[in-house]
């Protein structure tokens, strides 16, 4: 480049300079008087609180069970990962919220372990909190489904302590399982051996005392025939039956070990002296069969085998065999006039 083209092009960038500075002074000072884009968008708009990183883990009011959904079962959900499970945190109150609240209530003590999330749960749950501590999962129950039994299409349950375990033709309890919170209930039987079958499981059997002082109440004149049954009972019970029926008329009016609902300590067979104590159809024509229908929902008991629904329980109508399931699911499978597997969606 020459002198003189240099001194060319200093010339014209002295002159663009000039008249930048012309145009400075036209529009202002750029500064002063922002695009307005800029200025105005921000300063109307509410800027949204961030999200802090992680909110405080919260215990639910208590009163949760399964098949329950939303915002509370999510809150639960998490609150039992915070201490030691890895449960999906769906909102859903399923079979694995169910293990993970059940699992829990077996590592506390005094916790009655039927799956649902009450005040005492709740209780526990927050002091486990605030002493900082952990559970280990499936140490109170472990998460692993035993194996059924050879040549059997049976499932085996893995939760036979669930409130609204379904035990059928379809899914047996572990022959290993007895409850271990069983009480003799405070009512009236009509033999006065101490045996097993009198006995129920703890919160069962507290209800049931309900129910017999509300129909004594009622002038009526029940009496409790068989409650708790162990695999092993049934086991005998079934051979014997089969014997003399054979084995598939026998399996219509009593399970196979495993599949009877009385190894859960949740069931109870009731009669009257007007059918001699006897459990027979004709029990649900007397005043306590019919007072039952109506009340023992209220109790938290269901009619288990109702009439009619052979082909989705597996069993003949059974108008005494009582089988708790509490207070929420019974009035809802009496309003709707359904079986226990319909409740739980279960149906084959
Ligand atoms: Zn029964």
């Amino acid at each position: 480049m020459s002198i003189k083209n240099l001194s060319i092009i200093l010339a014209m960038a002295a002159m663009l300079t000039t008249l930048a500075a012309c145009a400075l002074e036209e529009t202002g000072d750029p500064q002063a008087e922002p695009e307005p884009a800029e200025s105005t968008a921000p300063a109307e708009a509410e800027k949204p609180e961030p999200e802090p990183e992680t909110d405080p883990v919260q215990v639910p009011e208590a009163g949760l069970q399964k098949l329950d959904q939303g915002e509370d079962v999510k809150m639960l959900q998490r609150a039992l990962n915070e201490i030691g499970y890895s449960i999906p945190e769906n909102g859903m109150y399923d079979e694995i919220t169910t293990w993970a609240v059940t699992d829990f209530q077996l590592q506390q003590e005094n916790l009655a372990a039927l799956g649902v999330f009450n005040e005492e749960t709740r209780t526990a749950m927050e002091s486990v909190f605030s002493a900082g501590e952990a559970v280990e999962a499936g140490a109170g129950l472990p998460q692993d489904v035993p194996a059924s039994g050879e040549g059997d299409d049976t499932r085996m349950l893995m939760n036979p302590y669930d409130q609204l375990a379904l035990v059928n033709k379809q899914q047996a309890l572990p022959a290993n399982y007895t409850p271990q919170d069983m009480v003799v209930p405070d009512i009236a039987f009509p033999f006065t051996e101490d045996l097993p079958k009198k006995q129920m499981r703890a919160t069962a059997a507290a209800a049931l005392e309900e129910l017999f002082a509300a129909a004594e109440e009622a002038g009526l004149d029940l009496f409790a025939q068989s409650g708790y049954r162990s695999y092993d009972r049934q086991d005998y019970l079934f051979a014997s039956y089969s014997e003399q029926h054979g084995e598939k008329a026998a399996n219509k009016f009593s399970a196979r070990p495993g599949e009877s609902e009385h190894q859960t300590g949740l069931t109870m067979d009731v009669t009257s002296p007007e059918v001699n104590f006897q459990l027979t159809t004709d029990f649900a024509k007397t005043d306590e069969g019919k007072w039952l229908t109506d009340h023992a929902a209220d109790f938290g008991f269901i009619i288990r085998y109702p009439k009619g629904s052979e082909d989705i329980t597996g069993y003949q109508y059974e108008p005494w065999h009582l089988r708790y399931v509490g207070e929420k699911a019974a009035q809802a499978i009496a309003e709707e006039g359904i079986t226990l597997e319909e409740y739980l969606g279960e149906v084959e």
